[in-house]
Formats: C-alpha cells, structure tokens, sequence
C-alpha cells in the first residue's frame, strides 16, 4: 500500500531543499509504482536485475530508472538499456563494463561511486584509497569511457538509533565528495550528487549536504520478503 500522504509530505520537504527523492521500489508491485508515477513522482530505485527487468516493460518509458544495489559485471548487460543511473559502482572493471554496454546502446549511464561509511562489514563500497585508484584508472582512460557520466557519490551509513554517528559518516562523505569535486571534477559541471539518507536517516542526511535520498518504506510500507 502507498502511503500518498507520507509522499506528499517528503516530497513537497525535499523539494525545498533542492534533494531529489529516489522512491525505492524494491519488492513492491508495479500497480505501487505507478500510483506514485501519477503522482509525479519520477525516480524510482530498484535492487534485483530480475525484478527491475520483470517491471520495466510494464511501466512508463519516461521513469528514470536507478539501480542502486551491488551489481555484478555480468549483469549489467540486462539493465543497460534503460537504466537512468546506477548508484553503487566500486570497481574499475564495472565501471568498464557499464561503459560497453551503454556503448551498445548508444547511450550515457550515469554513475555514482560507492563509498564504504559504515561500521558494518556487510555493505558494499571502497574506501577513500580505493576511490582514488578508481580515478587514476578512469582519468588515463577517459577517451574510452565516453559512454559513462561520473555524477557522484553514494552511501550508507550503519543502522544504528546513535545519530551522533550517522552524522559523523555523512559528514565524512559530503567532505569526501567536495574533496572530489575540488581535485578530479572541477571543470565537470555533472559532478553534483550525493546520494545518502533512507527512510530512517534522510533527515539528518539532508542536514549534512545529500542532494539524492533513496527511499523505501516510509513510502510503500515495511517489505515483506517471504512472498518473494
Ligand atoms: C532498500 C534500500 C533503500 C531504502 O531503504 P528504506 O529503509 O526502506 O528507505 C535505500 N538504499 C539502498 C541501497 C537500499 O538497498
């Protein structure tokens, strides 16, 4: 069930803000989607290639598609021809891969580098380091990937009730990407996006610079993963 009213609100907060909402979609159905498509809203977040290939042809050609979950190489070659952008880029080698297959489709993706922020070992991302080699790699071989568009940054900070660190990690990823845009990106004008804050951080995430927030439940209810 779509919590319209929870959409009307954020919306209408992130509006002021300049902070573009990223409703993320996963698990949900498609009638779910499209109820917020008739709403306006236009960015919607997926994590499984399967699924987002499932809703795709279901669902209007105008939605920017924003694949923000970990992604493998092999896959990319499915969601290539429409996907809008993809959030959680960590290695060199991805970022060649989404290049090919964009190529292919004679299109752009645009590409946010994940950062690791979190305390936990389970979510995905580089460190600062690993961003650095990243960009060494991409800027020696820029003339080749002319069909991938480096926008920003992304991450997520550890669940946890203490806020004092979830600030803390934001703080360090705002900090990072103006790092970014003052030494590799400072004649590239789409080096502008930081996307961090969910349905229970968002608030402090947008106090601490995100341009992009990526949310899920607050809009479409708590997923349910038993059914699939
Ligand atoms: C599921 C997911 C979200 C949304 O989470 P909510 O807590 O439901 O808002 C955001 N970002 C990523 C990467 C996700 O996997």
């Amino acid at each position: 069930m779509v919590n319209v009213d929870a959409w009307k609100e954020i919306s209408a907060e992130l509006a002021k803000d300049n902070v573009t909402l990223v409703a993320v979609s996963k698990t949900k159905p498609v009638s779910d989607i499209q109820e917020l498509y008739d709403l306006g809203q236009r960015d919607f977040g997926e994590n499984y290639v399967q699924e987002l290939e499932e809703k795709q042809p279901q669902l209007p050609a105008d939605i920017r598609w924003h694949y923000i979950g970990h992604l493998q190489s092999n896959k990319v070659k499915y969601i290539a021809p429409y996907t809008y952008m993809i959030h959680a880029v960590d290695s060199f080698k991805l970022l060649q891969e989404i290049n090919k297959q964009a190529a292919k489709h004679n299109h752009t993706i645009k590409v946010l580098l994940q950062l690791h922020i979190a305390d936990e070992e389970t979510k995905h991302g580089m460190d600062e380091a690993a961003v650095l080699e990243l960009l060494d790699y991409y800027e020696a071989q820029r003339a080749d990937l002319q069909h991938i568009q480096i926008c920003g940054v992304m991450g997520m900070a550890t669940f946890t009730d203490d806020t004092e660190k979830v600030r803390a990690e934001f703080k360090r990823l705002h900090n990072f990407f103006v790092y970014l845009r003052q030494t590799h990106f400072i004649a590239d004008g789409n080096f502008t996006t930081i996307s961090m804050g969910m349905s229970g951080d968002y608030k402090l995430a947008v106090e601490e610079g995100s341009t992009m927030v990526r949310i899920g439940s607050l809009l479409f209810g708590h997923r349910d993963y038993t059914n699939g």
